[in-house]
C-alpha cells in the first residue's frame, strides 16, 4: 500500500460523482502525474458515523480492515478480470488514508453531493482509499483536442431461460428486470418517469438497437448514462450529446473556425437552443461512434453472457441453497477473494469463453444449461453443501456484472499518422504515479466512423464484491418488482428485444 504525502491536501480534490457504494473525487492539485487520477472512497450509512473515531486508531495496524480493502482491490482485478478479461477492468492503487484527512475531505466534499445521495457519508471506518485512473480523459493530452467520455450503467443484458423459474415468474422470460423495475421506481417516486432505455438493445450487438438504445439512455438518462468533456460532467441531452463531436470537428468540419468557436461557447455555457442535425449527412454524432465502439468491442457480449451464465438458477433457487445451507447450520460467511477466485476458475473450467463469445443465443442457452450438471427435476437439497455455496457465489458474481458501470473514451484522431493507420490498430499509454506502485496502463483502438478516424479505450468500473446475506434482499426485491408489474401492466406488453 502507498502512502503519497502529495495527495493529503483536502484543496486538491474535487467532487466528481457517486453511486450508492462508492464516492469519486478528482485530482486538481498541482503535481502532474496525478493529473489523471481519481481517487475512490467507500461510502457507509450515516449510522455509522459512530466510527468516526476508529479513523485514528485504525491507521495502518488493522489486520481485518487492511484485508477487506485488499478484497476490494483485488476482486475486481484477479476474480473479474479472469472472467472479463484484464484488459476491461479497471486498475486500483490502495493509498493509505492520513488521520484527519479523509474527515476533512468527507467536510469539503458535502456541498458538492446531489440531495439524493446524502443518505450515507464517506465512511469514516476506512483507513485505505483507491487511486485509480481517470478514465473520463486519456493519459496523453492531444493539443486541439477534447476527451469525450461516456459513463453507461448498462444493468441487466438478458431474458433469463432458466429452467429453474417457477411458474407464477414466467414474465421474467419475456420483460427484462430494468423494464420491469421502471414501473417499481415509478411508483415509490424513485424515478419521475419511465426510461425509454432497454438493456436487452443495448447487449444485442445488432446495430440498428445499439443505436436506438444509446439514443433512448441519452432522451432519458436517468442514472443510466453520463457525459463527460474533458473530465468535466455535462448535461446528457440530444444537443449535448451532438455538439460534443461537430465541437472536435477540425479539418472535416464544414463550419467556419469563428461559427465553430461561437457554438462551443455556447454550448458550454449550456444554452440549449442550438440547432443540430438528426439526419446522416452532419457531422458525427456521439452515439453513432458509440455504437460501432459497443459493436466492435466484445466488452459488451461477454458481460450480458457472463450475466446469464453466472446467473443460470435464478434467485428462486439461489435463495432456496441458501436457506438449506442455513438449516443445516452452514456457517454463511461472507467469501474471501481466494473463495470467489475459485467459484471463477471452476466456472471458467466448465464454460468454453470462445465457445460463449461466438455460439448463437440458443446453443448458448443450451451449453449453459447442461454444463450445471442437475436438472429442476433433481432434489437440489441432496446437493453437496459445497456446490450450493458454489451456486451461491457464482450469483453474486453475476450480481457485481450486472451493477458494473462502463466507460468509453473517446477523442478525433487526427494525428498526422492517423491517416497512414487503419482501424482496429492499437496502442497503449502507461502512467507512473509513485515510485514503487504499479503503473497505471491503458490500451487505444482506433475505429473509423464515417470515414472518420476516432481513438476509443472501454473500461469496466464499480466492480464491488456483493455480499451472501444479501440473498434475502434480492429475492424480495425480485418478487417485488415481478409482482407490481404484473399487477400494473400484466403480461401484454411486446417482448423486451423483440421489436
Ligand atoms: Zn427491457
Amino acid at each position: 500500500m502507498a502512502t503519497i504525502l502529495e495527495l493529503y491536501r483536502v484543496d486538491y480534490w474535487k467532487y466528481r460523482a457517486e453511486g450508492n457504494a462508492n464516492i469519486v473525487l478528482q485530482y486538481i492539485g498541482p503535481h502532474s502525474r496525478f493529473r489523471n487520477t481519481v481517487l475512490r472512497l467507500r461510502k457507509a450509512d450515516r449510522l455509522d458515523d459512530s466510527r468516526t473515531g476508529l479513523e485514528g486508531t485504525n491507521f495502518g495496524d488493522n489486520t481485518l480492515t487492511m484485508k477487506n480493502l485488499t478484497k476490494e482491490s483485488l476482486f475486481a482485478t484477479e476474480v473479474i478480470g479472469l472472467l472479463l478479461g484484464q484488459q476491461f477492468v479497471e486498475q486500483l492503487i490502495a493509498v493509505a488514508l492520513p488521520p484527519g484527512f479523509l474527515s476533512s475531505l468527507a467536510l469539503a466534499m458535502e456541498p458538492s453531493r446531489p440531495e439524493s445521495r446524502r443518505q450515507k457519508g464517506i465512511d469514516m471506518a476506512q483507513s485505505v482509499g483507491f487511486l485509480a485512473l481517470d478514465h473520463t480523459r486519456f493519459i496523453k493530452p492531444s493539443p486541439g483536442q477534447s476527451d469525450v467520455a461516456v459513463e453507461i450503467k448498462p444493468k441487466w443484458g438478458f431474458l433469463t431461460k432458466s429452467a429453474f423459474l417457477r411458474k407464477n415468474q414466467d414474465i421474467k422470460r419475456r420483460k427484462c428486470r430494468f423494464c420491469m423495475y421502471q414501473h417499481q421506481k415509478l411508483k415509490i417516486g424513485q424515478e419521475g418517469g419511465l426510461s425509454k432505455y432497454c438493456p436487452i438493445d443495448l447487449f444485442s450487438g445488432t446495430e440498428l438497437m445499439v443505436h436506438d438504445a444509446l439514443d433512448s439512455l441519452v432522451d432519458t438518462p436517468q442514472n443510466n448514462l453520463r457525459l463527460f468533456v474533458d473530465g468535466i460532467q455535462h448535461p446528457v441531452s440530444r444537443e449535448s450529446t451532438t455538439q460534443c463531436f461537430s465541437e472536435l470537428a477540425t479539418s472535416t468540419s464544414p463550419q467556419p473556425q469563428e461559427q465553430q468557436q461561437k457554438r462551443k461557447s455556447k454550448w458550454m455555457e449550456g444554452d440549449d437552443h442550438l440547432d443540430y442535425e438528426e439526419d446522416d449527412s452532419g457531422p458525427v454524432r456521439l452515439t453513432e461512434v458509440l455504437t460501432q465502439i459497443l459493436i466492435e468491442s466484445p466488452l459488451l457480449r461477454r458481460l450480458g453472457r457472463l450475466q446469464q451464465a453466472l446467473d443460470s438458477l435464478d434467485v428462486e433457487t439461489i435463495h432456496r441453497l441458501y436457506t438449506n445451507l442455513l438449516e443445516h447450520d452452514f456457517s454463511l460467511t461472507e467469501p474471501t477473494v481466494e473463495e470467489f477466485l475459485g467459484t471463477a476458475e471452476a466456472f471458467m473450467d466448465r464454460t468454453d469463453m470462445d465457445e460463449m463469445m461466438t455460439e448463437d443465443q440458443e446453443t448458448f442457452e443450451t451449453h449453459n444449461a447442461s454444463g450445471l450438471g442437475f436438472e429442476p427435476e433433481d432434489d437440489l437439497d441432496d446437493l453437496p453443501e459445497s456446490l450450493k455455496l458454489h451456486f451461491i457465489r457464482e450469483f453474486l458474481l453475476s450480481a457485481t456484472l450486472k451493477d458494473c458501470s462502463v466507460l468509453v473514451t473517446i477523442k478525433r484522431d487526427t494525428s498526422a499518422a492517423a491517416g497512414a493507420m487503419t482501424a482496429n490498430t492499437t496502442s497503449s499509454s502507461r502512467l507512473e504515479v509513485d515510485t514503487g506502485s504499479p503503473e497505471f496502463h491503458e490500451a487505444c483502438h482506433r475505429i473509423k466512423v464515417k470515414e472518420e478516424m476516432f481513438m476509443y479505450k472501454i473500461t469496466c468500473i464499480d466492480l464491488d464484491p456483493k455480499k451472501m446475506t444479501s440473498v434475502p434482499m434480492y429475492l424480495e426485491k425480485d418478487r417485488t418488482i415481478v409482482k407490481h408489474y404484473l399487477a400494473t401492466v400484466g403480461d401484454r406488453e411486446a417482448t423486451c428485444g423483440a421489436n
